[in-house]
């Protein structure tokens, strides 16, 4: 596989209020987000030139920051014109953006309340998390890494620290050959992948956890949206792992994945069908909409 390094790409990127050419896009090694985690980030994706719920994403990541005591130093609406700007910039219509916040160098030790917050937002071309396998089904294996309760982490960030879980968890799968990983929570039942959330069609109905220790993706709410004006039933709750043989059919919502079917969990097999190939293209076209179509289409 060629990589084209993140750091040596023609383009540009917003930085703390100005785009920068691509490769000027730097940081201090003595950065506290470096050494403490102190940094949360979106994951956005452009369809025709709109970014899908641009302001959700946006929303999210101030939020993000204040729950990691921090104030981001703009407001969403020029988080969201710097976002466009970027898309602009580099000439995209369609791809991935990647807003990011950090606390600056200022300060070295775990005490960060000097530091100062920046912002900086890149964009490049994306097309499929998982490839040409959204509907035929991509292989999940179990992951040894849990979701830590709501009274050890930050859960309900997009913290960049989180990802150390995940990103250990998707380490071991693919090595594994799985594409992704199924993620537990610390009380065992079913949380989510390591960068999307997860349905279940059991006895014709949706099934999803409760997102009570993980992100309420903004994917996983525009599916259940879909799915309800599409009069099928969703219920979100707990599932036990045990529960995985009752399931039909199994796909995964994030905004990189998109809305990509499962068929296999670890020896679990599922063969993707209706619901999820109606909802995948439910989800496509929607994407594709303006914005204000999207909210009056799913909220
Ligand atoms: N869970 C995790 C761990 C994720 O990284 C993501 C992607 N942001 C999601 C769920 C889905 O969130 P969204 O639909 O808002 O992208």
């Amino acid at each position: 596989m060629t990589l084209f390094p993140f750091d040596d790409r023609d383009g540009w990127i917003w930085l703390d209020g100005a785009l920068v050419p691509w490769r000027d896009a730097r940081l201090h090694v003595l950065s506290h987000g470096l050494h403490y985690a102190s940094a949360v980030f979106e994951g956005e994706r452009a369809y025709g030139g709109n970014i899908f719920r641009l302001r959700d994403h946006t929303e999210r990541l101030i939020n993000s920051g204040r729950i990691l005591s921090f104030d981001i130093p703009w407001s969403a609406d020029q988080i969201d014109a710097a976002s466009n700007a970027v898309l602009a910039a580099n000439g995209l219509t369609d791809g991935y953006v990647r807003p990011i916040a950090w606390r600056g160098s200022e300060q070295l030790a775990v005490s960060a309340t000097g530091t100062s917050i920046h912002l900086a937002i890149g964009a490049w071309p994306w097309p499929s998390y998982f490839g040409t396998e959204r509907m035929q089904g991509i292989r999940v294996g179990e992951a040894v890494w849990r979701r830590p309760p709501p009274d050890t982490a930050p859960v309900h960030a997009k913290a960049s620290g989180l990802y150390m879980i995940g990103s250990l968890a998707k380490l071991k799968a693919e090595q594994e050959g799985y594409a992704d990983a199924l993620m537990l929570d610390w009380r065992g039942r079913v949380a989510e992948t390591t960068g999307a959330n997860i349905f279940f069609v059991i006895g014709g109905d949706l099934h999803t956890p409760d997102p009570d220790c993980f992100l309420n993706g903004i994917t996983r709410r525009t599916v259940i949206a879909l799915a309800t004006r599409n009069q099928m039933k969703v219920i979100e709750r707990a599932i036990d792992p045990a529960e995985l043989p009752t399931a039909t059919e199994v796909f995964l919502a994030g905004t990189a994945a998109e809305v990509t079917a499962v068929r296999e969990i670890g020896a679990h097999r599922f063969t993707p069908g209706t619901i999820t190939e109606t909802l995948m293209r439910d989800y496509d076209r929607l994407v594709l909409q303006s914005p204000a179509e999207v909210v009056r289409v799913a909220g």
